[in-house]
């Protein structure tokens, strides 16, 4: 009695080279407001497979609906704080609550999706040799001496204030990114992002952009934290995109800023969404909150060098596209 052999295994050579020019992405966080633009846009390119690793505690399915189904797409909830089993060839690590009303909600869980978080997808990359992109934040600079901020800035950081889950965990999320390349030859990428704005972001999250835009379209006060003349610099998102995934296929390791470096005090912010959205709104100074950054503006010479990248798109074309997606998802049509 004879048994039929089973065919040949495809050579490790023929194996690779057929799989060569395909992609299989995982972007932890990725049903999150950055996380679900960047699979819209690596979703664009038919060689690419992306994984997306999410546990919903900001993001949505909703925001990645137009996958879901996919044959090139997967979704997993999953806590990135627990180990994760997958095979891939390049990682965006993204999961992490971004605005303090959530990473400040539950501090200690925050802290453990950086570290924790961090050290599993590193431990990943490391067994199956991917290379891993560590979306960091330009709170790793604190409330800055050196203005604007280059990458060579060490920051001016509280290490025991109730931001420093979020801006400590980040700074180690780094120091493991770079201890990983040292000692295990990690190819790493480290972008450090500047406040980002656009369509998708949570109504209700408590960052200044979607709190003016969805105060002006329900016709309440903005609420302009003192003194007001704090400053910051605001990506649109599709801009935001762009250099992280620059950033991800070129050949520097980072730490990059990737930010537009238009700055604005919060007053200077509210005027303008006034003047675009609602004319007659009002605008009230309310109480801040502590350990406020006074100014911030991302220096992106390294970034225009580098990567050729710098932002395309003005605060007052992208605050528009985001009027439209609240106006939406408010159900406020305009007058
Ligand atoms: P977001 O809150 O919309 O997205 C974060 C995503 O991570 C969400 O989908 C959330 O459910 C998920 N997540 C959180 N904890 C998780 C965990 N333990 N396991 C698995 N998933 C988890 O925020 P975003 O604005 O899209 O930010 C994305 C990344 O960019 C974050 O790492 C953030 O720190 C960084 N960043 C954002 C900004 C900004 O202005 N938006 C600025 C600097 C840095
Ligand atoms: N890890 C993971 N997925 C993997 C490989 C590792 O989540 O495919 C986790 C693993 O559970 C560990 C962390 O990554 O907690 C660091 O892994 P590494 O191998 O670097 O360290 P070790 O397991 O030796 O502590
Ligand atoms: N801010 C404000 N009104 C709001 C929310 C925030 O004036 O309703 C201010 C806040 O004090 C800070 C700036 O806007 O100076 C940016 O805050 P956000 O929480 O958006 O981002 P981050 O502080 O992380 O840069």
């Amino acid at each position: 009695k004879t048994t039929s052999k089973p065919p040949p295994l495809p050579s490790p050579l023929r194996f690779s080279k057929f799989y060569q020019s395909n992609m299989r992405i995982l972007v932890t966080g990725g049903a999150g407001f950055i996380g679900s633009h960047l699979v819209d846009k690596l979703m664009e390119n038919e060689k690419n497979e992306v994984i997306v690793a999410d546990n919903y505690f900001t993001g949505s399915k909703d925001n990645l609906r137009k996958w879901i189904g996919h044959p090139r797409f997967e979704l997993i909830r999953h806590d990135v704080t627990q180990p994760l089993l997958v095979e891939v060839d390049q990682i965006y690590h993204l999961a992490c609550p971004a605005s303090p009303i959530f990473y400040k909600y539950n501090p200690v869980k925050t802290i453990k999706t950086n570290v924790i978080g961090t050290l599993n997808m590193l431990g990943l990359a490391k067994r199956v040799g991917a290379r891993i992109l560590l979306t960091s934040t330009s709170e790793v600079y604190g409330d800055p001496l050196i203005h604007p901020q280059p990458e060579t800035y060490w920051g001016n950081v509280n290490p025991i204030g109730v931001r420093s889950c979020y801006d400590e965990g980040k700074r180690v999320a780094e120091t493991l990114m770079f201890d990983y390349h040292r000692q295990h030859g990690i190819e790493i990428r480290i972008a450090r992002i500047f406040n980002t704005y656009g369509p998708r972001m949570n109504i209700d999250d408590g960052r200044v952009v979607s709190n003016f835009i969805a105060q002006a379209l329900r016709g309440e006060p903005l609420t302009v934290q003192k003194p007001g003349t704090q400053t910051r610099s605001f990506c649109y998102v599709s801009d935001m995109v762009d250099g992280l995934i620059r950033l991800m296929e070129g050949e520097h390791t980072g730490p990059i800023n990737i930010g537009n470096p238009g700055e604005f005090t919060m007053v200077e912010l509210a005027e303008t969404v006034k003047e675009l959205i609602k004319p007659d709104v009002e605008i009230n100074m309310v109480e801040n909150t502590p350990d406020d950054p006074r100014q911030r503006k991302p220096d992106i010479t390294k970034a225009k060098e580098l990567l050729g990248w710098e932002p395309k798109v003005k605060l007052r074309d992208g605050l528009p596209l985001m009027e439209e997606d609240f106006r939406l998802r408010l159900g406020i049509s305009e007058e």
